[in-house]
């Protein structure tokens, strides 16, 4: 799952519990070790639920949050315990189609004063964090904006990837949470093919005109992803030019793509060879010492010399 796609859903959670009490949690004692610190929650008011990158966050009124990580698989669902209710604020009964397909146990159910009951099936990690410290841990300290901030212009995301810059490569700052939050390796993939960039391209060697059909690709995907998750349609839809699509041709040049852990990222690149071909990179101090370009010595004793 997306950054997209948790923003999305986290919007659809909070028009069907934000600012509601929470009646009661139910959370199977075989599965949970944190079900006290969890079962803590019930009685208090959710104060807010929100995403930054993948992680769904929620404030509750007693200073205690959750934020929540879709690691493993993870379905939630929306339903009424007066089952004639119709279930309103555009939720059918699951919420995230997704994983619709995919049999889940049961994680927590959450009871709310408006009589919405909020199932969360599936394997997420699950922190209960105190709020004013929330973005001390670890794992969220360093997360960068998530693609709908409203601050984070092209021109700013661009700076951000120039910035990170030294010697990385296009896939590792691209794949960098501090820079920004939520991107995921499909999105990559298909970024750094609408802008023709080799995954192993350093940041320093990606022109501008490069960078912008990069970052207008990310936006059109996260607009879809969005849109998609609100609407209840499954990501897989999207199309895809080169993400999972290895020995198939390329759509511009017919060639074979290729599946490389070139990226230095950890991941899997999937690219066109002919249309994300790797560019000459500088070596020594920004000159290329290709033995060509040294001119050639006058010949000694009739030896050309080098
Ligand atoms: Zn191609």
């Amino acid at each position: 799952m997306e950054g997209p796609e948790v923003d999305a859903l986290s919007f659809r959670l909070a028009a069907l519990a934000g600012r509601q009490w929470v009646d009661r949690i139910d959370v199977p004692t075989n599965r949970w070790q944190a079900n006290v610190l969890l079962k803590h929650c019930a009685g208090k008011r959710i104060n807010q639920i929100y995403s930054q990158g993948r992680w769904l966050l929620w404030n509750f009124s007693h200073g205690v949050s959750w934020a929540i990580y879709p690691l493993k698989r993870w379905r939630w669902s929306a339903q009424w315990l007066d089952a004639n209710r119709p279930v309103s604020n555009g939720f059918n009964e699951n919420i995230n189609p997704l994983t619709t397909r995919v049999g889940l146990r049961p994680l927590m159910r959450i009871t709310l004063e408006n009589g919405g009951c909020l199932t969360l099936s599936g394997r997420p990690l699950l922190l209960v964090l105190p709020t004013e410290s929330l973005y001390r841990h670890p794992s969220l300290a360093n997360l960068g904006p998530k693609l709908s901030d409203e601050f984070l212009t092209d021109e700013i995301w661009k700076k951000r990837l120039r910035q990170v810059a030294g010697d990385k490569t296009i896939s590792q700052v691209i794949m960098d949470e501090s820079v920004v939050a939520g991107i995921s390796n499909q999105t990559k993939c298909e970024m750094l093919f609408a802008g023709r960039i080799h995954p192993a391209a350093r940041v320093g060697t990606v022109s501008a005109p490069q960078m912008q059909e990069m970052v207008s690709a990310a936006r059109r995907r996260a607009d879809g992803l969005y849109r998609a998750s609100l609407e209840g349609h499954p990501a897989h839809e999207l199309p895809r030019h080169v993400y999972d699509r290895a020995g198939e041709p390329c759509c511009v040049c017919a060639s074979s793509i290729l599946a490389e852990r070139c990226g230095r990222d950890g991941l899997w690149s999937w690219f066109c060879p002919q249309c994300q071909s790797l560019p000459q990179q500088p070596m020594l101090f920004g000159v290329d010492p290709v033995v060509d370009c040294i001119r050639e010595i006058e010949p000694l004793n009739g030896i050309p010399m080098r």
